[in-house]
């Protein structure tokens, strides 16, 4: 199946050679191994892949409505059709289990399908002043050329949810996938093809030389936004280079979501949406629950379930069956949620249950459970972007939200409680985009996705979404 995927860049249409021919190597996490060699963008690349969005983005954005639409439509078909080939290619160079890649081929084909709707639905108003003295028409115009920048933990959806509703609005892009997982991204370009996006609208990518490749795109003045979904660190320097021309920006950013569970809720639910809100993808999510506060009344019965479920869970190659945990994408990210882990104890957490690397070929790490992880721990402080669930006991509800809001991100965050007052109390006090009620999973194609703080700028998806793409103009008569 690799033979027929593309591994070159995208750019106007078709698929090029790098500058140089430079290539590298993209890896299999579950054993290291070469999966395929991948055309490594450099900056004359990516000047060229400007070039045609500049010039492409004045027919781009006159095309009727309707055939943007069409377009998406049909690509939303076409990646359900090559579902097998999406999700296995996903948990190849990624790593998660094929039952999660098929879910993300789902996730990600959604917006297309979202977006082909809102591509006809992008309205502006008119008014009068009241004075009387002149009347108002507010319209909606694409902001233009766009660059975005997706992580590696969701190869598809993260570029699916910036590509559909910018082609939507009639913007064009170049996208930069990360270096880990540019394979599902080249596929879906060959899909954008096959759906019938005219050339130069859309370009991919790949590169080793994330930086370089960027910055020269920032500093063109041709560029108007850019669009990034990544580390808090990285989006802040993006937010510096975007200030030279003053881009529009979209910035989906770190997470340390806390996971409150309070002591009138369901622990068996509570325990169930702890799982999926931190094993969702191995951990390796930005609404990953970083943090569970547990009332100090049923700490002892939720940290003993979770630690049961934990301990079952399947870990192993993504492609085999029954695998319910892969491995992490590198050696580093390993060595970095282990040390995480290393610091908690030392500091008086005890482990429940893993804390170590599996065995063997591939970045395996244990599902593991840290209970009475002490404040001072970084593993609260800092996305742990792993199969690590850390507890931490609290007296009453003023004490878990004062400790849910100790932290400079603001992404998601989840309470479980079986009283109504209290649910609607504590996510208005909750300091996050986004807050799961008695739910673990919280992504939604119709919901604005998005945080506060130091988790980002904008939002995604929803009937948000398309507003990130699209400028107000404001139009006086007489
Ligand atoms: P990262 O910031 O290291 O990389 C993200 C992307 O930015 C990659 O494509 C990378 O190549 C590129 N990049 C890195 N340095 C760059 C630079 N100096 N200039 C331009 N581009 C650069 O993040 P990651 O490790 O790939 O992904 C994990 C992070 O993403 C986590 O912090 C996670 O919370 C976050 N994330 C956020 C969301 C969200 O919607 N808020 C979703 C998924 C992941």
């Amino acid at each position: 199946m690799l033979d027929s995927i593309p591994t070159g860049l995208w750019i106007n249409g078709e698929q090029q050679a790098a500058s140089g021919e430079r290539t590298f190597p993209v890896r299999n996490p579950a054993n290291g191994e070469i999966l395929a060699e991948v055309a490594d963008a450099q900056p004359e690349d990516g000047i060229r892949a400007l070039e045609t969005a500049a010039r492409t983005q004045a027919v781009w954005a006159a095309t009727p409505a309707r055939r943007r639409s069409d377009i998406l439509r049909r690509a939303w078909e076409l990646v359900i059709e090559r579902s097998d080939d999406f999700a296995m290619l996903m948990t190849l160079e990624m790593g998660k289990p094929l039952a999660e890649s098929y879910g993300e081929v789902n996730y990600g084909a959604e917006f297309l399908r979202w977006f082909a709707e809102e591509a006809v639905r992008i309205n502006g108003r008119y008014t009068q002043s009241p004075s009387g003295a002149g009347r108002i028409l507010v319209t909606k115009e694409p902001v233009g050329p766009t660059l975005a920048i997706t992580p590696w933990n969701f190869p598809l959806a993260m570029g699916t949810r910036k590509i559909a509703p910018a082609l939507a609005a009639g913007c064009t892009m170049v996208v930069k996938p990360a270096a880990e997982t540019p394979l599902t991204m080249l596929l879906l370009g060959e899909v954008m093809c096959e759906a019938g996006l005219p050339e130069g609208v859309l370009s991919i990518l790949p590169t080793t030389q994330a930086e370089t490749l960027t910055s020269p795109l920032l500093d063109d003045d041709r560029l108007r936004k850019v669009t990034f979904t990544g580390s808090t660190g990285v989006g802040k320097l993006l937010l510096q280079r975007a200030a030279k021309h003053v881009l529009r920006t979209s910035m989906e950013l770190g997470g340390n979501a806390p996971f409150i569970v309070f002591a009138d809720a369901d622990i068996d639910a509570a325990v169930e949406g702890a799982l999926a809100a931190k094993m969702r993808n191995g951990g390796e999510a930005c609404t990953a629950a970083n943090r569970i506060y547990v009332d100090n009344v049923v700490k002892d019965d939720f940290t003993s379930k979770l630690t049961q479920h934990m301990q079952s869970l399947k870990v192993g190659r993504g492609d085999l069956a029954g695998t319910q945990v892969g491995p992490l994408i590198t050696s580093r990210q390993r060595s970095t949620v282990a040390g995480l882990v290393d610091d908690a104890v030392t500091k008086g957490a005890t482990i429940m249950t893993g804390g170590r690397h599996v065995a063997g070929q591939g970045y395996f790490y244990e599902p593991t459970v840290l209970a009475d992880v002490p404040h001072t721990a970084k593993i609260l402080r800092e996305e742990v972007f792993g199969p690590v669930a850390a507890i931490i006991g609290f007296d009453g509800e003023a004490e878990g939200i004062a400790a849910a809001n100790d932290t400079e991100y603001g992404l998601a965050s989840y309470i479980y409680t079986e009283s109504l007052d209290r649910a609607l109390r504590v996510s208005s006090a909750l300091e996050s985009g986004m807050v799961g009620v008695n739910r673990g999973i919280i992504s939604d194609v119709s919901a604005p996705f998005g945080g506060i703080k130091e988790s980002g700028l904008g939002r995604e998806s929803g009937a948000e979404g398309i507003e990130e793409y699209l400028e107000t103009k404001y139009i006086a008569f007489r």
